[in-house]
């Protein structure tokens, strides 16, 4: 594999644009706002110079690194020459299998296609290929320079090679891949967000407040992060959708998201990523501030 193209230049696409090109490969990240992809490269950038202040890496590599990356707003284009494209877009199901029918049309016979959907169907997103046995799950986590783990998905009709293939790649970028079957949410976010979801009823009910829910479980459960803290990171969007298809997908009620986080995600209070979830953030300030609409 030598070709990766990266759609979606947020959260998840920039990092994993990151660490492909830091680990020699080529990369063409894929956005369809432009701006997006200034935002994505400047993030990769900041980070990289993170790394280098740190001595994890030299001034070479950073250079590298950011050679070896190059935009496009064409998905046709950015895909043609691909020995592998990760999908990082929008949370979305039709979203994804939009983009899924194109890419197939576009990208190499040989390529694999991998989703790094936090939760949607990796069977249902390759029937909307002609290559299902060649499209996989590749679940990296945020933030994707720095977490360890790759949940890889295996649909249903993922073949063993797909698998392996995606497997050694994993490695190759230094992380720590685990296989898992494709049920809603997988491992990872079937047990996260229900957490996180009950972090939020907690709030919405006056158990406890902001703070006081984050520091139980930082203190009392060893976890680096708070429930609430997390959830900004993530994206309280996100973490909507993917309650959303626990809920469906399982048919449960018990996965249905707390009114209170539809609300925020509705008025535009996404955590980190719009300035304002369960805290507030000042861009290049890393004080933690509780937001005012939660303070006591
Ligand atoms: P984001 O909102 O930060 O970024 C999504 C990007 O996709 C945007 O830049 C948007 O312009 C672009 N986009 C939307 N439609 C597109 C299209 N048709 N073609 C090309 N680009 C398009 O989202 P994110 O947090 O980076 O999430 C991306 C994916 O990663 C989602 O599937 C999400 O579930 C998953 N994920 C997120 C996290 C997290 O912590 N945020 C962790 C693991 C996995």
């Amino acid at each position: 594999m030598k070709n990766i193209s990266v759609i979606g230049a947020g959260t998840m696409g920039n990092g994993i644009a990151h660490v492909f090109a830091q680990n020699g490969f080529k990369v063409t990240l894929i956005d369809i706002s432009e701006s997006a992809l200034q935002r994505g490269l400047s993030t990769i950038e900041k980070n990289l110079d993170r790394l280098l202040a740190k001595e994890k890496i030299t001034e070479a590599i950073k250079l590298t690194t950011l050679t070896n990356i190059t935009t496009s707003t064409h998905l046709a284009d950015g895909v043609r020459q691909a020995d592998l494209v990760v999908e990082a877009a929008t949370e979305n199901q039709q979203v994804k299998l939009d983009l899924f029918k194109q890419i197939d049309q576009a990208a190499p016979a040989k390529a694999i296609l991998a989703s790094n959907t936090s939760s949607i169907s990796i069977t249902q997103i390759a029937a909307a290929t002609q290559r299902p046995s060649q499209v996989i799950g590749m679940h990296f986590m945020n933030p994707v320079p720095i977490m360890q783990l790759i949940e890889v998905i295996r649909g249903y009709s993922t073949s063993d090679e797909t698998t392996q293939v995606i497997m050694i790649l994993s490695q190759q970028l230094g992380k720590s891949p685990v296989e898992v079957n494709d049920y809603p949410g997988f491992v990872a976010n079937r047990i996260l967000m229900p957490m996180i979801n009950e972090a939020i009823i907690s709030l919405h009910e006056g158990v406890a407040g902001v703070e006081e829910i984050d520091t139980v479980m930082k203190l009392g459960m060893a976890h680096p992060m708070g429930p609430l803290q997390l959830a900004d990171f993530i994206g309280l969007d996100v973490c909507l959708s993917i309650l959303k298809v626990l809920e469906s997908g399982f048919g449960n009620p018990k996965y249905a998201p707390c009114p209170l986080l539809t609300n925020m995600v509705t008025a535009g209070m996404l955590g980190t990523k719009s300035g304002e979830g369960f805290y507030t953030y000042t861009p290049g300030s890393k004080e933690l501030t509780v937001s005012a609409r939660f303070k006591k």
